[in-house]
This record gives structure tokens, sequence and C-alpha cells, in this order.
């Protein structure tokens, strides 16, 4: 390459050219040569997200082998929720890095760069510079990524709102076909717990919304409405989103998530480490950035997508839009505000609450974490609850503790 380096002597040493496939593209990468055998990775993977995929032995899954060749992950179940990132003291798990092709694509004259940034992002972007809470503002981000090259910045909180639509309306059919009365309907923006109930609760994934998660749904209108009103075609243009989350990468890499000729609504999903990462790396001071609005077009969004990025605010933005759909009014600002704020009902590792919608009384659950929402199917499955809607995020506290937000190691930021 242009930097003179011929051969990458840590590639050769991969055993097999199968196995470097998965050190380069599966999402989450182990390097062995920095682990210290902590197990705190398996810790939070199995105690917490009650996944066990890392393994010392082969199993009936499909498997990946790691850099040593001796260690074994259950790909098949790993959610890429990424938890095992943030908890990994030595930096010995990590993302896969995006950086350098969006770099490129930002290079590239002939390629129009389109920015979204989730909800989440915007709580913790700031801390990696320093930044007072007030200074850390959404616009100040929005500045600094034009800064960088972007053509256009939005918000994925505009999308949030077509998921909430589509997720409301979804929600209000099925109840009145009847298709809830054994089984809730889940959220399906989370590509973590959406990967965990397929490996984990198949006979669930049919109650999974039908809708895209606010990225994919985002991708897609970039590369189909916004591409024609800006008289550019969509392989002209890359679509990067800014997510707290490493199951994001495997999100908009699935084939479901490409056009009919194969054009993938999102090209490159990076984490919020990343997009700290890359802004370094151009010198941007982001002290000294303007705030600048997001783009028109797509640049316009209510407060539901905003707090999507906690725990219960997808479930609260779809019952206040669902209430909307049944009676033609928008609700009080807090009649929905319990599925966020009630205490958990008996020890249980799921929050629920009962609303009168409809002429029914709906009854929903929120859960955050992979091992509470184990709990939460079983129950389920056992009849030992019944629920007509239920919110699942595979992070604790949902999105803005997710798997690729900022790492704190006492005064190490990584
Ligand atoms: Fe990603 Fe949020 Fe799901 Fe975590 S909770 S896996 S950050 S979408």
């Amino acid at each position: 390459n242009e930097l003179g380096v011929v051969s990458n002597p840590f590639e050769e040493d991969l055993p097999s050219p199968k196995l470097r496939q998965w050190s380069r593209h599966f999402p989450l990468i182990r390097d062995t040569a920095k682990c210290i055998e902590c197990m705190r990775c398996i810790q939070i993977c199995d105690k917490v997200q009650s996944l066990s995929v890392w393994d010392l032995v082969a199993t009936g899954g499909r498997t990946r082998v790691d850099v040593s060749g001796n260690r074994l992950i259950r790909e098949s179940d790993c959610a890429i929720c990424g938890q095992c990132i943030t908890h990994c003291p030595v930096g010995a798990l990590y993302e896969r890095d995006d950086v350098q092709k969006v770099l490129q694509a930002l290079e590239d004259p002939d390629t129009v760069t389109v920015v979204q940034i989730a909800p989440a992002v915007r709580a913790a972007w700031g801390e990696a510079f320093g930044l007072e809470p007030e200074q850390a503002t959404v616009n100040r981000l929005a500045g600094a990524l034009r800064a960088v090259g972007f053509d256009y910045v939005f918000d994925t909180s505009y999308s949030a709102d077509l998921t909430i639509m589509e997720e409301g309306s979804e929600f209000l059919a099925r109840l009145g076909r009847g298709e809830l009365d054994k089984y809730p309907m889940f959220t399906s923006c989370c590509p973590g717990w959406v990967r965990f109930v397929k490996s984990q609760y198949p006979q669930l994934a049919g109650q999974l919304s039908t809708a895209k998660s606010p990225q994919q749904m985002f991708g897609a209108v970039v590369k189909n409405w916004f591409a024609e009103k800006i008289g550019v075609p969509p392989e002209k243009i890359c679509c990067v989103s800014v997510m707290p989350c490493v199951a994001k990468k495997d999100e908009c890499a699935l084939p479901t998530m490409k056009n009919e000729v194969g054009i993938p609504d999102v090209d490159y999903a990076l984490t919020t480490r990343e997009i700290i990462r890359l802004i370094r790396s151009e010198h941007v001071q982001v002290q000294n950035v303007l705030e600048t609005p997001f783009d028109r077009l797509l640049g316009d969004y209510t407060g539901a997508g905003v707090i999507f990025g906690a725990t219960g605010g997808v479930m609260e933005a779809a019952l206040r839009t669902a209430y909307y759909l049944v009676t033609g009014y928008n609700p009080r600002p807090d009649s929905f505000r319990q599925v966020r704020e009630s205490r958990r009902a008996d020890g249980r590792a799921w929050r629920e609450a009962e609303f009168e919608m409809a002429d029914s009384t709906i009854r929903v659950a929120v859960a955050s974490g992979l091992g509470n929402a184990r709990a939460l199917c079983e129950a389920i499955l056992k009849g030992e609850v019944h629920y007509h809607f239920v919110e699942i995020m595979a992070c604790p506290g949902g999105c803005v503790g997710g798997g690729g937000q900022p790492i704190h190691c006492d005064d190490i930021e990584r």
C-alpha cells in the first residue's frame, strides 16, 4: 500500500485463510496477545447477558477460532451486544474498526457521504473530548462531522419516528386480529435482541415487529427517496451511521438490509468510540467547532426518537402513537412514563404496566440486558405472565449503556 507495508506478520500467524476471515469481518475481535485471562468478558456474557459464547470446546453450532486457535466463540449464539468489550480491562476485545473505510469514502470526490447520529450517542460523545455536558451538544457533534467532511448530517431520531409509527400501527393491527392473545409483540429495533431471540427462542421470533430498526429505515430512505431528491444514484451515496452499538455492524450487513440489486441501506456503522477516533484523526478541535443544525429534508423529528436511547423509551413512544391512532388525540405528556419509571414488580427482572386503550386493557413489559430478557421469555413461554407488547434492549439500561459507547477505566478513556 502507499505506506510501503508489504505484509502483515500477525495476519500470517493466523492458521488458515478461513480463520483470517473471521478476524477481519466479524464485528467483535479478540486479541489473545493482550488477553490476561481475567475472565471478565465471560462473566458479563454468562452471568449478566445469559449467553455462554466463549467456549473452550467445539459445539454443534457454527464456531470460530480466535487468533491463537485455542478458544472458540459460538458465533451463532453471540448477540454481538459488545458488553464484553466494555468490561475488558486491557482492550483485548474491540469492535471491527471501519474508520479507514469511511475515511476513504470521505476522500472520494465522486461519493456523497451521508451520516446519521443515533439518539444515545449525544449522551456520551463529548466525554472523550473533556467537554462539559452543556458544550457536548448534538449540534456541536453535527458541526464536527461536517468538519471531517461529511456532505449531509442527520439525526436517526427522524427514522426513529418512522419506526414508532410503523410499530404503533402494527401493534394495533395485530391486537385487533387477536394475534397477541397468547404471546406479545416484541420490539425489533435492537439487533442484539433480535439475534438473541432468533438463536435462543426461535419459537418467539415470529412475534417480533416487522418494522426495520431506525438505522435501517434511515438508510433505506437515504438510498431511495433522498437519493432521488438530490439527483444522485444510490450507488454513489455512502451512508454511515454513528451508533452506541456493535451489533449494528452486523445488522447493516444482513442480506435482508440490501435493495434488489445488492446496494446496502447503510454502508458502515461506526460505534461512538470509532467516531471519536475519526474526529481525532482529522485533528478537529471540537471545543472550537460551531454548533450547526441538522440538514433539512430528513432533519426534523419529535421527542419520541430521542427517548429511544434509554430502556422503556421505545415502548413509551409506541404507546403514545397507538393512543393517537385510536383516539385521534395526543395523550398527556406523562401518560405512559410509567414504562420508563415504574419499579420492577415482585423482584422481577422486568418492568410491567397496564393501560386502558381501544376499550381494552393493554399489558406491557420492558426489559434490558439479555439475562433479564431470558427470564422474561421463560416466564412468557411457561404462561406465568401475559403481555400484549414487550420492549427488549440487549444492553443493560438500553442503548445509552451500549457496547459501542466510550469506556471508562478510572482515568483512562478508550
Ligand atoms: Fe445495540 Fe442498543 Fe441493542 Fe445495545 S441495546 S445491542 S446498543 S441497539
